[in-house]
């Protein structure tokens, strides 16, 4: 699915782009004088209309002395010829002062890494991220464009994967200890390692009580890359299901968490928040379930085995053996359950998160 895409650039951009957009002002209005130029002595040229490769022809080379890019040179001629021949004129107005900025670019000729689009060798950085714009998207032929107010805009086509999600997916989510996120149907999901790592060292700093400051900097160090991670998790699966379940996390499971609690409330409140919007917009929705029992209990047979996983010591065990044979990952079993006790409660009338 092709998606257009239009992101406000940073204001500092501005010098370099309305630079270019001068010098596109410079090659529309040689076009245009061109085009005159062939109509008056049409008696002399083969063709009174200039074409798009015959405007491309006159103005080889400008990239170079102008510093634009060659395609953008070539935009602008094929530009000028859609334009004239839509609005049935002879020729069309001068590009001037007047005129808004306007730098068009060729497909392949912009990339983006994640942050900030590359173009010409030069990185331009949007005042905000779109969830769909992953490092690497492919980015159609598009334009700068700059608005009445002389601010500057990104206006690009990017392929993204279509949302065919059934609409009556569900899915249970066990929102594990240590950033893991397991989901029903057996995928987990672990948090990059940097950040974990990170959050290990601010849990032992808390812990001995180390400087606020040194805390503060770590917690915003590691809040940005934890919010990015969830936003791009959470943005996957409101996509992929229709239903999402979350457990209700209690209060003996971050007990047992070597984590300190305030960590743990604000990761969790915050992921919660985000499938549920997220959820919504994608046109499905977040449910909560009690999570009492989803870790121990086995999700085929829905027994409580001898040998499951109880207490603190429990939380090192990653299997779960059922009585019927079968051994079930901890995390993905817990969400299993968590599915069936949010699907039983949504007869009741469960709480939406
Ligand atoms: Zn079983």
């Amino acid at each position: 699915m092709q998606l257009t895409v239009k992101l406000r650039l940073l204001d500092k951009h501005a010098s370099e782009l309305n630079r270019q957009a001068r010098a596109v002002n410079a090659v529309w209005n040689y076009c245009n004088d061109a085009q005159k130029h062939a109509f008056n002595t049409r008696w002399a040229w083969r063709d009174k209309w200039l074409s798009a490769v015959a405007l491309m022809r006159l103005t080889a080379g400008a990239g170079n002395e102008l510093d634009l890019h060659a395609h953008t040179v070539q935009g602008v001629c094929k530009q000028y010829t859609i334009s004239r021949k839509q609005q049935k004129k002879r020729w069309l107005r001068f590009r001037g002062r007047k005129s808004l900025g306007w730098v068009p670019f060729n497909t392949g000729h912009v990339s983006f890494d994640g942050k900030a689009f590359t173009f010409r060798g030069i990185r331009y950085e949007p005042m905000h991220l779109r969830d769909l714009l992953k490092p690497g998207i492919k980015i159609g032929a598009g334009s700068f464009n700059q608005d009445a107010r002389g601010r500057w805009y990104i206006n690009c086509p990017v392929e993204v994967e279509t949302a065919d999600r059934a609409p009556n997916t569900r899915v249970g989510i066990d929102l594990g200890l240590e950033s893991v996120i397991a989901l029903s149907d057996g995928t987990k999901i672990a948090a990059p390692r940097l950040f974990r790592a990170s959050e290990a060292k601010l849990a032992n700093l808390q812990r001995a009580r180390k400087t606020p400051k040194r805390i503060r900097r770590i917690h915003a160090k590691i809040a940005n890359r934890r919010k990015d991670w969830q936003h791009k998790v959470t943005a996957k699966i409101a996509k992929e299901y229709g239903l999402i379940v979350v457990g209700d996390v209690s209060p003996s499971k971050i007990a047992k968490s070597r984590f300190a609690k305030s960590v743990l409330d604000a990761g969790w409140a915050g992921l919660k928040g985000m499938f549920s919007y997220k959820s919504i917009r994608n046109g499905g929705g977040t449910i909560e379930a009690n999570e009492a029992w989803t870790s121990q209990t086995t999700s085929c047979c829905g027994v409580l085995p001898n040998g499951r996983p109880r207490g603190i010591r429990g939380l090192g065990i990653r299997e779960i053996v059922c009585d019927c044979g079968n051994v079930l990952d901890r995390d993905v079993n817990a969400a299993r359950n968590i599915l069936r006790v949010g699907l039983d409660t949504l007869v009741e009338g469960a709480r939406h998160v």
